[in-house]
């Protein structure tokens, strides 16, 4: 039987290599189609929702909960190529600007090429444009340069880009010596990741819900509405996105962190509370945090009307929506946690 230490591991392995997979909302069926493979491998069959989302049944019983992470991530369309062959985009998700200056991304052109390109600043050269160093990224500060020879507007659309096509930012996925991982998209593939290596538990004996419990896996999270449909006789939702760590907050990069209130306000009592006893039975290193700006996936279940006591888990996640980093132990952490929740759901 592995220890948590492994399952951590191999959860920090599965959450790497499922950044590395592009997934901006709207274009997730490769992550959700690697999600669904490691579930089958596992003996879990699994469903999609109409409109995408992967669940499966990974134990049956009383007190219906379902356990949530997202596969999409944030991204960007074409929006128009310029006359000098650069493109305009419009972002998928909330982030700042900044977060994207020099960034590799990829275009997924829906007449079926992908092409590489880079997030520059108008002009970029220091060499040649002075004004770089004090200048700050507004509004269309940006643009995608495409490497392709293609210096005008009509030899990009000649090469099948066109406005509306999906770009990707390139994850950059890398796990340090001392156990980091360093990627964009880690929210949420870090919480897929744990739920994945939670089926993987079940499936090898080392834990047995006695309640059904689901896993989903939401396509539409970062634009809001993934949610907004799960088991319909769930009585319990949990998100397990990533933790919000800053200024303020208890949580760090190596703990799992248990969301009390965030944008979208409180999280049930008793399940935070169950949470949080859930950590200090199974010894993780936790945080009970209010986040400031955040909103979950169970939030939007519950706006869609359905009738669930709701709460949020997660690994600690730095720098979140840039290029993000989190440590193995706050995936072992989350694993741990979890495994407790559901071997004594009401402790
Ligand atoms: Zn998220």
């Amino acid at each position: 039987m592995l220890d948590f230490q492994s399952r951590g591991r191999l959860a920090a392995d599965i959450a790497l290599e499922l950044c590395a997979i592009p997934s901006p909302a709207g274009m997730t069926r490769g992550a959700a189609d690697r999600v669904a493979g490691i579930l089958e491998g596992l003996g879990f069959p699994t469903e999609r929702s109409a409109k995408g989302s992967v669940i499966c049944r990974l134990a049956d019983g009383g007190d219906p909960l379902v356990l949530a992470a997202h596969v999409d991530t944030l991204g960007a369309v074409v929006r128009s190529v310029k006359p000098n062959g650069r493109l305009r985009f419009s972002k998928i998700g909330g982030y700042p600007d900044i977060y994207l200056a020099t960034e590799t991304c990829r275009i997924h052109a829906r007449s079926g090429g992908i092409f590489t390109g880079t997030f520059q600043p108008l002009d970029a050269s220091v060499h040649v444009n002075a004004k770089l160093k004090e200048s700050r990224i507004e509004e269309d500060g940006l643009e995608i340069l495409l490497d392709e020879d293609a210096p005008n507007r009509d030899a990009v659309l000649a090469l099948g880009i066109a406005p509306g096509d999906v770009v990707s930012i390139d994850a950059r996925p890398v796990r340090t010596e001392k156990g980091y991982l360093k990627s964009r998209h880690l929210d949420d593939k870090a919480g897929c990741a744990v739920l994945l290596a939670l089926a993987r538990m079940v499936s090898e004996g080392g834990l047995s819900p006695d309640r059904r419990t689901y896993l989903l896996f939401t396509t539409y999270e970062e634009v809001g509405h993934g949610g907004a449909v799960i088991p319909g006789d769930c009585v319990e939702a949990i998100s397990v996105d990533m933790g919000a760590v800053g200024d303020d907050l208890g949580c760090t990069e190596r703990m799992v962190s248990i969301c009390a209130k965030d944008s979208g306000g409180p999280y049930d009592w008793d399940v935070t509370n169950a949470l949080a006893a859930a950590a200090r039975r199974a010894g993780c290193a936790y945080a009970v945090d209010v986040y400031p700006h955040y909103g979950s996936d169970v939030e939007v279940s519950l706006a869609a009307g359905h009738d669930v006591r709701h709460g949020l888990v997660g690994p600690g996640v730095y720098a979140s929506h840039g290029y993000e980093r989190t440590h193995e132990d706050a995936l072992r952490n989350t694993l741990m946690l979890l495994a407790e929740y559901l071997r004594a759901p009401d402790a």
